[in-house]
C-alpha cells in the first residue's frame, strides 16, 4: 500500500517537474510522518524515504529511538514551544518551523559544538493570515539578518504553510510569492538560500510549478489520518 502510494506521488512530481521544465531531482520528498507509528516510518524507509518530519517534540523522540538503526535526516516541521526549543534543537537535523527571534537564539544556543549545525528554514506567514504562526513577508528582511549572529544555525531556506486554496491558480499565486521573497533576500543580502519548503499532498503540482525544492508529504502518502 504504502510502496504503491509512493509511487504515485514520485510519478506525480517526475510529470509535473517535466511540464515544468524542472529536473526532479533537484525536489526532495519529506515524509510527514505525525500520528503514523515507528513501524509505519521503518516501511517507508524500506520503500525509499530517508527524509521524516515530525510535529511534536516527544513524538519524534520516541519515533527516533525506536529507528536508530536507520539513517534517516529529522526534520521538525510543527510550531516551537518555547520550552522544547532545547530538545529540538538538539535532536533534530533540521528545523523548518523558526519563526521567532528568541526561538532562533535558544535553538542556536543548545546545538552542541560537536554536533553539525543546525539546518533552519524560516516559515513565512505567506498570506498574512491572522493568528497563524509564520514570519509576514514584510519583517523577512530584517529576520534573515539575525542568523548572521547564530553561527551554530546555517540558514538555508522558507518554508509555507499557505492558505488551503483547492483551485490550481490560487495555490499558485501564493506559493510563488515564497519564490520571489527567496531571490530578493539572496539578491539583496547576497544570501545562498537554497532550500523552499512548500507543497503538500493537495498542492504538491503548484508548489513544483512555483519552485518548491522540498515537498512535505503527509496523507497522499500515509492515508488519512486518525
Ligand atoms: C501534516 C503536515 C504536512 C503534510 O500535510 P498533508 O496534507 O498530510 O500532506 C506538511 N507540513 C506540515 C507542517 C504538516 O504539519
Amino acid at each position: 500500500m504504502l510502496r504503491e502510494s509512493l509511487q504515485a506521488i514520485k510519478q506525480r512530481i517526475d510529470n509535473q517537474a517535466r511540464l515544468c521544465h524542472r529536473d526532479p531531482n533537484t525536489i526532495t520528498l519529506l515524509a510527514a510522518s505525525k500520528a503514523q507509528s515507528h513501524e509505519v516510518l521503518r516501511e517507508a524507509y524500506v520503500a525509499g524515504l530517508r527524509q521524516f518530519g515530525e510535529n511534536y517534540l516527544q513524538e519524534g523522540i520516541e519515533k527516533q529511538k525506536k529507528l536508530q538503526d536507520l539513517s534517516i535526516t529529522w526534520h521538525f516541521i510543527g510550531p516551537i514551544q518555547s520550552n522544547k526549543a532545547a530538545a529540538i534543537s538538539a535532536h533534530f537535523d533540521w528545523v523548518h518551523s523558526v519563526a521567532r527571534a528568541s526561538i532562533a537564539h535558544k535553538l542556536h544556543q543548545y546545538r552542541a559544538a560537536t554536533q553539525p549545525r543546525l539546518q533552519v528554514c524560516i516559515q513565512v506567514n505567506l498570506d498574512s493570515e491572522p493568528g497563524k504562526s509564520g514570519v509576514r513577508i514584510e519583517d523577512c528582511e530584517d529576520f534573515v539578518l539575525l542568523f548572521s549572529q547564530l553561527p551554530r544555525l546555517e540558514l538555508r531556506g522558507l518554508m509555507a504553510i499557505p492558505m488551503p486554496h483547492t483551485e490550481y491558480s490560487e495555490q499558485f499565486n501564493s506559493l510563488i510569492r515564497l519564490k520571489q521573497l527567496q531571490e530578493h533576500l539572496n539578491k539583496t543580502y547576497n544570501l545562498r538560500l537554497d532550500t523552499l519548503s512548500m507543497g503538500m499532498s493537495m498542492d504538491m503540482e503548484a508548489a513544483i510549478a512555483a519552485g518548491s525544492t522540498l515537498l512535505r508529504v503527509g496523507r497522499a502518502l500515509f492515508g488519512e489520518r486518525e
